[in-house]
C-alpha cells in the first residue's frame, strides 16, 4: 500500500492509495485531478480522508461547518468538480461515495456547491452540456449560498445539488 498522505497522518480504514488512485495535471497545466485506477460502484465508499481544520479557505479546502474547514494538500483537495459529480461527500464522516458508476481511468468529481458555501475561487463551469450548472455564463460556480440568491422567487432550491475549481 502507497499512500497520499505523510507518514506523520496516521493510517486509516477507507484511506486513498496509489494503487486504487493516481493524481494526474488537467488540460493546460491548471491544476491536478484524482484518477480512479478501480471501478467503484453506486454506493460504494470510494475513499475517507483527512487534513487540517483551518479557519481560512484554501484551494485545498472543505467546509466543515461555516467558518470551519478542513485543508487536504494531499488528496482530497485536488478533487475536480463536475456538476453531475460522480461521487457525493459526507463532511461529518470525511467520506467519498460513489453516486454514478466510475470506471477506472474517470476523473474522480464532487460537486463543490455539495459542501462550499463560497468557493475561494470561483469559476465559470463547462464541465458539460448536461446538467452543467455552470454552462451559461452567468452561472457561475461560486458556493451554494449564491444558489439562494440566484433563484426565481416560488423556485425550489436543491442544496444537496450543488461545489469547485480552484
Ligand atoms: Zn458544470
Amino acid at each position: 500500500m502507497t499512500r497520499f498522505y505523510p507518514e506523520a497522518v496516521p493510517s486509516f480504514e477507507h484511506e486513498p492509495t496509489r494503487e486504487r488512485f493516481d493524481i494526474k495535471a488537467i488540460g493546460d497545466n491548471v491544476g491536478e485531478g484524482v484518477v480512479a485506477l478501480t471501478p467503484f460502484s453506486p454506493g460504494d465508499i470510494v475513499f475517507r480522508f483527512t487534513g487540517f481544520y483551518s479557519a481560512e479557505i484554501t484551494l485545498f479546502t472543505l467546509q466543515v461547518e461555516p467558518g470551519l474547514y478542513l485543508h487536504d494538500p494531499f488528496f482530497m483537495g485536488k478533487i475536480l468538480h463536475r456538476c453531475d459529480a460522480n461521487c457525493d461527500v459526507d463532511m461529518a464522516t470525511r467520506t467519498f461515495t460513489a453516486r454514478l458508476p466510475i470506471a477506472p481511468g474517470d476523473w474522480v468529481t464532487m460537486n463543490y456547491e455539495q459542501t462550499e458555501d463560497e468557493l475561494f475561487r470561483p469559476f465559470t463551469c463547462v464541465c458539460g452540456p448536461v446538467k452543467c450548472e455552470g454552462f451559461t455564463a452567468e452561472r457561475q460556480i461560486r458556493g451554494r449560498r449564491f444558489l439562494q440568491e440566484n433563484a426565481e422567487p416560488g423556485e425550489r432550491v436543491e442544496p444537496m445539488r450543488r461545489r469547485r475549481t480552484r
